[in-house]
């Protein structure tokens, strides 16, 4: 899928426009002492008139002029809470927007009692010049160093921005006065509102990587050979966009055939297409080589996301490994699978660019209630596997006598209100199926609209029931 930078929906931008600040061209600066070196829901709740009618074409909506400039500034963000800044307009700022452009996480730490300072890994271009800072302050050291000041010092920095609308105490109560990690990332993307903004008319959702994933598509865990290139090339044809698959289903090869082949076909292009795929932790050892194998193996370009598919022995080392491939082109967004609260608390302050999405288990035997917000706070898509229970559970799930009732009174499938019931807790679904009718049925999410009644019941039938050990 491609890059959006002028298409967003309304209320998700006046969202971000009220939490970052424009930039001033306030040039100001100058003075003086010490500093050692130290290392949706936007849901447009579109009821098509032909739902999952196969329609290939994804209207693309022409965000205002102040949408775009909204989309294009950068935000700063501590835990959840998003900053007031007025951003300095010169290079060291257009410089740190580029860097932070997929989202970035920057570890702080307390110097001297009134600043915070953290390597940001690169070098900025800057324009050093004598500044004596006040609280709020945020300025480049040594070209290197991000400085955010709760109180007064001078020395030659260059200026990036202020944070407004906090004191000092306000300023120490947020940043404390130990480590801290904060995150930077370009326009919308970091909001848990942006997470939640189901396009539910172009059937999408902008990640914080700055692409947009189609918000339905096809699982390929145990599909082979020509039912797997079949059901690809099913799913393509009826205007399925996003496919998911991994190392772990040894089908990344024929995933890659079903492509082309629809490609060519039925007169799609690669551009128009979300590919998911996973390393695993057996390859951590060698994550470059477990790379290259997917994109051999794929043979489409470029990986619009790959995952970790467990936490495991090496795993901040790969991740890091698709950071470098992200910055090389070859793969576009990064996520995780199998992370829960405890796995993402200790993950996310090791790595730079933020995961664009969790691929957790997920139906309505089992929700992660707590889960599920706590990575959508953090500005993360979440996405689930075994939406309708896994393959032997389904019997059951979909003979649930809660959800045929209500799957009754819209006139469509069980597994239709399922995968409803996720969109609609922005939650993106890649049901697996060799069968074309049920792909093609698992399409049609689109027609009907879950009240809140029924989104509660189907709630209700939470049992904390794990279908897999992961
Ligand atoms: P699932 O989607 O919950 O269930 C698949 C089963 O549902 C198949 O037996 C399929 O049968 C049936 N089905 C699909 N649509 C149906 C419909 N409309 N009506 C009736 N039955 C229907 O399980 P899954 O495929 O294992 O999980 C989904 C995807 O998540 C996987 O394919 C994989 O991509 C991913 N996954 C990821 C992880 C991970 O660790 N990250 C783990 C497991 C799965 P038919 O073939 O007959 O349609």
């Amino acid at each position: 899928m491609k890059r959006v930078k002028s298409v967003i929906c309304t209320i998700m931008m006046m969202f971000v426009i009220s939490a970052c600040a424009g930039r001033t061209s306030n040039d100001s600066a100058v003075s003086m002492s010490g500093q050692e070196e130290i290392s949706k829901e936007t849901e447009e709740m579109t009821m098509t008139a032909s739902p999952g009618n196969g329609s290939d074409e994804m209207p693309e909506q022409e965000g205002s002029k102040e949408e775009a400039v909204a989309m294009n500034e950068l935000c700063l963000s501590v835990g959840d809470k998003r900053m007031s800044v007025e951003w300095e307009d010169n290079e060291s700022v257009d410089a740190l927007k580029d860097l932070a452009g997929s989202g970035m996480n920057i570890n702080m730490s307390m110097y001297g009692g009134f600043e915070q300072v953290g390597s940001i890994g690169t070098s900025l271009p800057r324009n050093d010049s004598q500044t004596t800072t006040s609280p709020g302050d945020i300025v480049l050291y040594s070209g290197n160093q991000i400085v955010i000041f709760y109180g007064s010092n001078s020395w030659a920095y260059t200026r990036l921005g202020k944070i407004t609308g906090l004191d000092e105490k306000e300023l120490e109560d947020t940043f404390g006065n130990g480590d801290v990690t904060i995150s930077l990332s370009v326009g919308a993307q970091t909001a848990s509102e942006a997470t939640k903004s189901f396009d539910f008319a172009d059937r999408t959702v902008m990640l914080n990587s700055g692409y947009e994933m189609p918000i339905m598509g096809l699982g390929t865990y145990s599909l082979d050979h020509d039912t797997c290139v079949n059901s690809v090339k099913t799913l393509l044809q009826n205007g399925g966009r996003l496919i998911d698959t991994a190392y772990m289903y040894g089908n990344e090869d024929v995933v890659g055939e079903g492509i082309r082949q629809a490609m060519e076909e039925y007169g799609i292009s690669r551009e128009e297409i979300f590919v998911i795929t996973k390393i695993y932790p057996s390859q951590f050892g060698d994550p470059e080589a477990a790379i290259d194998m997917a994109l051999e193996k794929l043979d489409i370009g470029y990986i619009d996301m790959m995952l970790l598919h467990h936490p495991g022995n090496g795993d901040v080392e790969a991740y890091k490994t698709m950071e470098r491939y992200v910055e090389e082109g070859k793969i576009r967004s990064l996520g995780l699978s199998n992370w829960y609260v405890e796995e993402l608390t200790d993950f996310l302050p090791q790595i730079t660019i933020t995961p664009a999405l969790v691929q957790n288990e997920i139906h309505p035997y089992y929700q992660e209630q707590e889960v599920v917000p706590f990575i959508q706070e953090k500005g993360i898509v979440v996405q689930c596997w075994y939406p309708l229970g896994g393959r032997g559970h389904t019997s059951e799930l979909l003979g649930d006598e809660t959800i045929k009732s209500i799957a009754e009174a819209h006139g469509v499938s069980s597994a239709q209100v399922i995968l409803r019931w996720d969109l609609q807790r922005g939650i993106v679904v890649i049901p697996g199926s060799g069968n074309p009718d049920h792909i093609k049925e698992n399409l049609d999410l689109f027609g009907f609209e879950l009240t809140e009644d029924e989104m509660e019941k189907i709630s209700l039938l939470d049992r904390g029931e794990k279908h897999d050990w992961y």
